[in-house]
């Protein structure tokens, strides 16, 4: 699924992204738009109850705050997951079911208002991914 405008608000295809008090912003690359955004019923997700979207690494640029940004890992320590050291606002984790991604919080896309995406499916975190005994070979 991907997204290109939210209540007639257009997705930049360089779109910034900040954090509560401001501290931190981020640009991002959409060129296609808000690409898969769901929620997530794993421990870390149904605690910040975001809305997360993904891009690609390269698709993340630090335009200010890279020294207020703090990492939080759990578990595996695989994920990592970064918030705003002042306000505490999660901005963007790179995945452990696909480290070749972010994912980041939609909520904080400047001028888009993530209670007017259509129906934002819930991922089953859970039984995460590289936790579930493999599949036959697709
Ligand atoms: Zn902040």
């Amino acid at each position: 699924m991907s997204i290109k405008s939210v209540g007639g608000v257009a997705v930049q295809p360089k779109h910034k992204l900040s954090c509560h008090c401001g501290a931190v912003v981020l640009e991002l690359s959409l060129p296609d738009g808000i690409v898969d955004p769901r929620r997530c019923n794993c421990s870390m997700c149904r605690r910040r109850g975001a809305i997360v979207a993904s891009v690609p690494l390269d698709g993340i640029r630090v335009v200010q705050g890279e020294p207020d940004l703090r990492l939080y890992q759990f578990n595996t320590k695989v994920a990592r997951h970064y918030f705003c050291g002042v306000c505490g606002i999660y901005t963007h984790h790179q995945r452990r079911s696909n480290p070749h991604q972010y994912g980041y919080n939609v909520g904080c896309l400047e001028g888009i208002d993530p209670f007017l995406l259509p129906h934002v499916p819930t991922n089953d975190g859970v039984n995460h991914p590289s936790d579930r005994a493999p599949t036959k070979a697709a």
